[in-house]
């Protein structure tokens, strides 16, 4: 086989090749570079490469690599995208990975290019010449925007396999749950008006007022009746993040607006609480004479959740000799789930270090990492069916 730069080179290239992606457009840039970046790489070890472009998105592709057949197997995943950055805040180039005081510094060396290289160094060092169950490497695009990537494998059945481990950043502890996010958007119309009278207008805060105080009953409900003790917050969450509304103290405010995001548990659905919001608007609509409507900001994400009696949580306890946790981020946990896989998050580096100006990733994270997925796939794609039920029985 062809030689693959060093574990170092690989994540410097994959650091080097900007992939930003963002909701803003002019920070949004395509994750070409990257993609191919993997593409040859994988190819070099004897994986079967398929590059997907996004529907109506023609720089932004997913890439599925994958090595050998059968109905079962791993697929291990990550993002190809980063966040954007604050370019006075960085000691060095984030583009360049430099390494300081035992870590390599760079956007996107924990979060998450630095786990790429790591696959790719692991899957170097091991005999995968006659696999028993598929190796898939999955890397997605638009991960920290709009998980466009992940929505359209679930759109087009993309990919199979049993189970998937997702490298997010969780400092090495396997993760089987988290909350899902809505960001949505309430705007109230009145009608502006002259202050001095108010019959000639229709005040929007007013309107405002009522239809904030009824979602604070309904968040107040939310709270009594959902609890999930394994979350620190162990309850859903709304919170108003922005309102704007009117121009001067002079006129009636005629329009306003107000955001919010909604974090539910998992096994509450995000479509069900919409209808529920949704339902609660005509009659304040009908009670203050305005015109009330609901849109959602961004696509949802779902919560996500796998059974810890899986396989491969189970397995991943066994590797880092931890217990499975939840965290409070979001990842594409719920689309692979969706696909019909038992996913996992477990990846290198700490959460505490992405998005954030000087990421790193330390160099003590990558050897415990190496044995997590050295050790996933001896156990879900070189071992046969018997073996496994054999390690069972023992
Ligand atoms: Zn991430």
């Amino acid at each position: 086989m062809p030689a693959l730069p060093s574990l170092i080179s690989m994540m410097s290239q994959l650091v080097a090749s900007p992939s930003i992606s963002c909701s803003q457009a002019h920070w949004d840039q395509s994750n070409k570079g990257v993609i191919q970046l993997l593409e040859s790489w994988l190819s070099s070890q004897g994986f079967q490469c398929e590059v997907m472009p996004l529907p109506d998105q023609p720089n932004k592709f997913n890439l599925i690599a994958t090595l050998g057949t059968g109905d079962g197997g791993l697929v291990l995943a990550g993002h190809t995208d980063t966040v954007p950055y604050d370019k006075g805040r960085w000691k060095s180039d984030p583009f360049k990975l430099e390494e300081r005081d035992q870590k390599l510094y760079g956007l996107g060396s924990c979060d998450m290019k630095g786990f790429f290289a790591i696959v790719l160094d692991t899957v170097r060092h091991m005999q995968l010449s006659d696999v028993k169950q598929p190796l898939i490497i999955l890397a997605t695009a638009d991960e920290e925007s709009s998980m466009s990537g992940a929505r359209a494998l679930v759109d087009q059945n993309k990919i199979k396999a049993r189970y998937a481990l997702i490298g997010e950043p969780t400092s090495l502890t396997p993760i089987y749950a988290h909350k899902g996010i809505m960001m949505e958007r309430i705007q109230v119309t009145g009608q502006a008006g002259h202050s001095s009278n108010p019959s000639l207008g229709n005040n929007a805060l007013d309107a405002m007022h009522a239809v904030m105080s009824e979602l604070m009953i309904f968040r107040q409900q939310l709270k009594a009746n959902y609890r999930d003790a394994s979350f620190v917050i162990d309850y859903p969450t709304m919170n108003f993040g922005c309102i704007h509304g009117g121009d001067n103290p002079n006129r009636i405010c005629g329009r306003c607006e107000l955001e919010f995001d909604l974090r539910a548990l998992p096994g509450m659905s995000n479509q069900a609480l919409m209808a529920e919001i949704a339902q609660i608007l005509p009659r304040i609509e009908e009670k203050t004479g305005t015109i009330i409507q609901l849109s959602s900001l961004f696509a949802d994400v779902p919560s996500f959740y796998t059974p810890i009696e899986s396989d491969i949580i189970k397995a991943c306890e066994a590797l880092t000799n931890r217990q499975a946790s939840t965290v409070a981020f979001a990842t594409e946990g719920s689309f692979l789930n969706q696909l019909g896989m038992e996913t996992l998050i477990l990846g290198p580096g700490s959460i505490d270090q992405a998005h954030q100006p000087n990421e790193f990733m330390a160099l003590d994270q990558i050897q415990p990492m190496q044995e997590v997925i050295r050790g996933l796939i001896e156990r879900f794609c070189l071992q046969t069916n018997e073996q496994k039920n054999e390690e069972q029985r023992a």
